[in-house]
């Protein structure tokens, strides 16, 4: 049975429940949307939706290219079973192309080419901001070895090595993205989510951005960009 129990943790996008095994837990994909460390709010409507399909479908394209994640199954529209990890509190942002907090605080031109990516770790903590972070900082923290860091760089590059002509077969540019690791008996897996709210398209025929900066810029259509996003990566 595989239904979910009562609730464990409610964050921005997602709730999660426990199941029913212990070392499982049912992610519910939220419409909430939130940018600028939560300073602003809204709905998309189907987001939801949608980032679980398209997470989904990519756990799972990574899962065929040997790299672990915690995807289990699909349960409905919103909800994703998992398994239970300790999340490593490390985002791993990988870069394909200058976007974003790269270009403002390096004043490089939006849209450069960035060969080979780059990885930053921004160390997961709302109350300072998520803030940029190297490896010495996050050793200073204990919050990961040496070891652990270099398996996190590894991984977030071979992620992009699959994921990168995933999306350019569906004329989309990987900008950019976001992922989150976890330990499960004591081996580092791909955990969170891969969607519309974690990464940068830029649709490959008009350059237009197809991802929550439609949110974060008030772009408009976004729900239509969503929904494109589902057709091109699940369609
Ligand atoms: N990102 C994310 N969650 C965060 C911060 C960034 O999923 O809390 C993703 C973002 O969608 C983009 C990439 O990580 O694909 C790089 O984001 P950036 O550092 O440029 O920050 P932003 O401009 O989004 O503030």
């Amino acid at each position: 049975m595989d239904t979910a129990g009562s609730m464990l943790y409610e964050g921005k996008a997602k709730k999660i429940f426990a199941a029913a095994r212990p070392d499982q837990v049912v992610h519910y994909f939220k419409d909430d949307a939130t940018a600028f460390n939560a300073e602003k709010r809204g709905t998309i409507v189907d987001k939801g939706v949608v980032n679980n399909k398209v997470s989904e479908r990519l756990f799972t394209l990574i899962e065929e290219n040997r790299i672990s994640t915690h995807f289990l199954k699909r349960l409905s529209d919103r909800e994703m079973l998992t398994k239970k990890v300790a999340i490593v509190p490390v985002e791993v942002v990988v870069r394909n192309l200058v976007a974003g907090s790269l270009a403002k605080r390096l004043g490089l031109p939006v849209g450069d080419a960035i060969e080979p990516a780059i990885v930053e770790f921004y160390y997961k903590n709302d109350a300072l901001g998520d803030p940029l972070v190297n490896d010495d900082h996050l050793r200073l923290m204990n919050v990961a070895t040496p070891g652990v860091l270099r398996e996190l760089r590894e991984l977030a590059h071979k992620v992009n090595a699959v994921l990168k002509p995933f999306f350019a077969e569906r004329k989309m540019q990987l900008v950019d993205f976001k992922l989150e690791f976890g330990l499960f008996h004591n081996k580092l897996i791909l955990a969170d989510e891969i969607s519309p709210d974690t990464c940068r398209f830029w649709d490959m025929g008009t350059g237009e951005s197809m991802d929550k900066d439609r949110f974060r810029k008030d772009m408009g259509k976004i729900e239509e960009a969503y929904q494109e996003v589902l057709k091109r990566v699940c369609g």
